[in-house]
């Protein structure tokens, strides 16, 4: 049968979610490692490295940098979704979400 049906796509006026597919990641992850976030910096032990973060669930630094860069993005819907990908403090968003399988629930 042939369809006519034209392709409806609904906008639900919902913000993006931030993931590792979205165009805007990278820079996401940038901020989130650099000063105004996780601030990754050389440690003074040879080849160690240092950061802050308060391993917090609230994820604080996440939130700030969404919020400042992202208005875009639902920062409580992205919040959910890197927690489901091992991203339960601002460090873990940047060790283990980036690296999940988006397929996986
Ligand atoms: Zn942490």
């Amino acid at each position: 049968m042939i369809s006519n049906k034209k392709m409806t796509k609904i906008y639900k006026g919902g913000k993006k979610i931030m993931t590792p597919e979205d165009p805007q990641w990278e820079r996401f992850y940038e901020l989130l490692e650099g000063p105004e976030g996780c601030n990754f910096h050389k440690a003074d032990v040879p080849g160690g490295y240092a950061w802050t973060c308060d391993c917090d669930v609230k994820r604080p630094l996440t939130r700030k940098v969404l919020e400042k860069y992202f208005p875009t993005h639902d920062v409580e819907a992205s919040l959910a979704f890197f927690e489901q990908h091992g991203g339960y403090c601002d460090c873990e968003v940047l060790f283990n979400v980036e690296n999940c399988d988006p397929d996986e629930d």
